[in-house]
């Protein structure tokens, strides 16, 4: 079997480059009510609660859909109509948690900082000293818009501090960043199937602690999204409420295994700060230069500066780049032109170098000297 030929390398925030183990565990068929497909189920949500401790204090419910359905699910379900949730913004994913908020009729405020800059502590704390009504902290662990990494340590002990619930949007995160209860006081953890966990793409999921979501039975206003129901119904029978993706849930708990076999966390994020530095290092030598500053960068996703000479075009770029096998992605950013290239799924050096060489390549064929941007 050829499956990886002419599949390009995903340099992206995902969905990512899956290895061939995972793309095989989707070549069976499976009945929803079949034990073995129930231990899946099983398997899946323990090793998820084991990747960030917390098996004592939380439950780990599945939602079938992408990262955002879990986030809906996530919020609609624990705040209460009478709540008030602090949202601090740095970025689209922050944004679209303030969103789902405003359309769940929920109460909110902002606290936001530019893009580049990372959640701010003593705002944090002077805003909640301000507010003794804000119930809930919500935060994005790594703003996967740039990349940048936000301070969850210091956040969570603020919002224990005054005694919040934080529920922390870790999408592009877990499974490679540290995260775990033990340093983080955490309500709720939201992440999907296909981002640093390397699966297929079709499930979000919450590890959420027990006894805040007993608590928060017939809050959710969506009969699909409400986290309380769908946990109680795969308590019961250990079945999925609706039709599960049984093929994606098969892909993630064979993707679930390759992370411990690789040595889990640790020896996962060892991997993406190598493709990282790797990248930054050869795009840096090409002229490049990366909007944040290494300190504030985590090695999941890289933006990039455009460069400033004139036949630079993105979309060219983007196309001679596919050309080669190597898929980059767009920039998300509201104030600077940029483009970004993840260093995360089932790649390693050899992919990012042949990344580079793709790129040197291509700035040869489009007639650019340099990757420089345009002086500040
Ligand atoms: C990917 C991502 C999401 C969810 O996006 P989906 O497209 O719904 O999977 C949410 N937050 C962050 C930080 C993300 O990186």
């Amino acid at each position: 079997m050829q499956l990886e030929r002419n599949t390009p390398w995903l340099l992206t925030p995902g969905p990512l480059t899956t290895s061939t183990a995972t793309k095989t565990a989707m070549l069976s068929d499976w009945g929803s009510r079949d034990e073995e497909f129930i231990t899946f189920n099983k398997r899946i949500q323990s090793r998820l609660i084991d990747c960030v401790g917390a098996n004592d204090s939380h439950v780990c419910v599945l939602m079938q859909g992408s990262g955002t359905f879990a986030v809906e699910a996530t919020l609609g379900t624990l705040i209460r109509p009478g709540d008030k949730a602090l949202v601090l913004i740095n970025g689209a994913y922050g944004h679209r948690i303030k969103k789902i908020l405003d359309i769940l009729g929920r109460q909110s405020v902002v606290l936001s900082t530019p893009e580049d800059v990372p959640a701010q502590i003593s705002e944090l704390a002077a805003t909640l000293e301000g507010d003794p009504s804000i119930s809930h902290v919500i935060a994005v662990h790594c703003e996967t818009t740039t990349g940048i990494l936000n301070p969850i340590e210091e956040i969570s002990q603020v919002t224990a501090h005054h005694g919040c619930k934080l529920l922390i949007d870790a999408m592009s995160s877990f499974g490679a960043l540290p995260l775990s209860a033990k340093d983080i006081i955490f309500d709720a953890v939201i992440a999907s199937s296909n981002k640093c966990l390397e699966g297929v793409p079709g499930i979000g999921f919450t590890i959420v602690r027990k006894t805040t979501l007993i608590e928060s039975k017939g809050n959710s206003p969506s009969l699909c999204l409400d986290l309380y129901d769908q946990w109680q119904a795969m308590e019961f029978n250990g079945q999925w409420r609706f039709t599960p993706p049984t093929h994606v849930i098969a892909a993630f708990d064979a993707a679930l295994e390759q992370l411990i076999l690789e040595g889990g966390q640790p020896a996962r994020l060892k991997r993406y700060a190598n493709n990282c530095r790797i990248l930054v290092e050869g795009m840096t030598a090409l002229g490049f230069e990366t909007l944040l500053p290494e300190h504030l960068q985590a090695p999941i996703i890289i933006t990039f500066k455009m460069p400033s000479d004139q036949n630079f075009d993105f979309e060219q770029f983007y196309a001679l780049l596919k050309n080669k096998n190597y898929v980059i992605y767009p920039g998300k950013l509201t104030t600077a032109p940029t483009f970004r290239m993840g260093c995360i799924g089932q790649l390693s050096a050899e992919q990012m170098h042949g990344a580079l060489t793709a790129v040197r390549q291509t700035l040869i064929e489009m007639n650019i000297k340099n990757g420089r941007p345009m002086a500040a």
